[in-house]
């Protein structure tokens, strides 16, 4: 169990193959996802070994509805009793327990090959679960984080940018950073994927950390902006 910090106040906590965040602004903990349906007790077991306790979590972000993402967060709220916030969107689908619409792999053999193993057993339904807050694009959240909505591999997906610390992107699945930086595995609009990517470049920020792959410690933004050229 490992436990990652990012940059102070912000720890990766990875869950087989997804990531979950605990982020620590001072006033209580926010955790955004909730990684795969059982995923709920790594999280746990992240945040008592950061020396805190389930009730010290204030809210949990989840970046979109699909099943490694908020397929923990019925049991999160049950442990935290902590409120939920989704883009309207995909909040829709996870209080309907939905969790996946059709998909179609990004360009490439490896994706195509990703596509082909991982989406056959992925969980199409969670646990119904309330979400009580809905997020629309350019909110400012609780913790000092602003919700940028970027559609595309998923149609609710936020992303976050934090302000502090020379500015972190959590990307979620708008990109991955599993073999470098690149485009998801798979995506349900591919070139409103881009777009999003084009945007996301557009902002300041130094590190940039991913729902699938490794964090990116300085540079970040340089790095989307020459892969994804900003949109003016
Ligand atoms: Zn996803
Ligand atoms: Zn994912």
């Amino acid at each position: 169990m490992s436990v990652r910090s990012v940059v102070p106040g912000l720890w990766q906590v990875p869950i087989r193959y997804v990531n979950a965040f605990i982020l620590d602004d001072g006033d209580g903990l926010t955790l955004i996802d909730t990684g795969m349906p059982g995923g709920h007790a790594t999280i746990l077991e992240a945040i008592r070994s950061l020396g805190r306790a389930p009730a010290d979590v204030r809210r949990i972000l989840v970046t979109h509805c699909h099943s490694d993402h908020s397929g923990g967060l019925a049991e999160l709220k049950r442990a935290t009793s902590a409120p939920a916030f989704m883009h309207p969107v995909d909040a829709a689908m996870v209080r309907e327990g939905r969790a996946l619409r059709p998909l179609s792999p990004a360009p490439g053999l490896l994706n195509r090959l990703v596509c082909r193993f991982l989406l056959p057993d992925a969980p199409t339904e969670v646990e119904p679960t309330a979400v009580e807050h809905e997020v629309a694009d350019g909110d400012a959240l609780p913790g000092g984080l602003r919700a940028i909505h970027v559609p595309g591999h998923c149609a609710g997906q936020i992303a976050l940018h934090w302000p502090g610390r020379g500015g972190v992107l959590i990307a979620a699945d708008a990109a991955a950073n599993a073999f470098g930086l690149a485009l998801s595995p798979m995506y349900e609009d591919l070139s409103e994927g881009r777009r999003s990517l084009a945007r996301l470049s557009a902002l300041d920020f130094e590190v940039a950390v991913f729902g699938h792959g490794r964090p990116i410690l300085s540079g970040a933004s340089k790095r989307f902006a020459r892969m994804w050229p900003p949109a003016r």
